[in-house]
């Protein structure tokens, strides 16, 4: 599904990323954990396809395509989804308005007409209550005044209704209190099918216990310098990242 290769970028003439091979097949999750600054956010915002970042040297292909010559609008209509490590607020544009508008975009990209509302109404409250969330946070600006729980259970939300091929999750546990943990962790393994893979970025092992990832990949310095099972994520717990930089 998802193969980089040798992927280099910077951001403001400051190399980052360094050399990334990864592949990721239909079916797989892939947890990336690393220290602070490694790049686990500018891998997942590259390959969202955000504009800060400049591509150096490697290649990406998803699904075949050459993911790097796609504006990051139509990469989400290809159906890679990326959720924030800090979810923007859009003040002013209501959150139904803005599901819908993702949702029709990508049918239309699809060659589909656009969703009657009465499907997107049943569509929308049976996302939201697996979310336990308040139907009444649909009326409100995206994100507006949202508690941090609030925004990510927002984020998996807008992922259960964009039924993406790609799921890409930046430290969407962050800040989660263990109940909101479990509720974003059940989104997401609601998501997971032979079809669909995750790419799972985090600082801690808690989500990986009910995230189970088939694959762990540690990320120091702009590379991935290594790579194992869960048990991985379970030793970095234990000793921290140090002992990886002295192998
Ligand atoms: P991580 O997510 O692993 O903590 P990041 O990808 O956010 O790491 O950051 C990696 C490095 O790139 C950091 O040194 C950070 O300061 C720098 N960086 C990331 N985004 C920008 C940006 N937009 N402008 C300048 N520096 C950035
Ligand atoms: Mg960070
Ligand atoms: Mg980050």
């Amino acid at each position: 599904m998802l193969e980089i290769k040798n992927l280099h970028a910077s951001v403001e003439g400051k190399d980052i990323l360094k050399g990334i091979n990864l592949k990721i097949n239909a079916g797989e999750v892939h947890a990336i954990m690393g220290p602070n600054g490694s790049g686990k956010s500018t891998l997942s915002n590259v390959l969202a396809g955000r504009e800060d970042y400049t591509i150096t040297e490697g290649s990406v292909t998803f699904g075949g395509k050459d993911l790097l010559q796609l504006p990051a609008e139509i990469r989400a209509c290809e159906g890679i989804f990326l959720s924030f490590q800090y979810p923007v607020e859009i003040p002013g544009v209501s959150n139904m308005v803005f599901l819908k508008a993702a949702i029709n975009a990508k049918r239309k990209h699809q060659g589909q007409p656009e969703i009657e509302a009465v499907d997107f109404l049943a569509w929308v409250k049976d996302r939201v209550k697996k979310m336990s969330m308040d139907i009444k946070m649909l009326q409100r600006g995206v994100n507006e005044g949202f508690s941090g729980g609030e925004k990510k259970r927002n984020e998996i939300l807008q992922m259960l209704l964009l039924e993406p091929k790609l799921m890409i999750l930046d430290e969407t546990d962050s800040g989660l209190d263990i109940d909101a943990l479990k509720i974003v962790a059940e989104g997401i393994n609601t998501m997971r099918s032979p079809e669909r893979a995750t790419l799972l970025v985090t600082h801690y092992q808690r989500l990986l216990d009910y995230v189970k990832p088939d694959f762990v990949h540690v990320l120091a310095g702009g590379r991935i310098i290594k790579s194992g099972g869960p048990e991985l994520a379970r030793e970095l717990e234990e000793k921290g990242y140090g002992w990886l930089d002295a192998a």
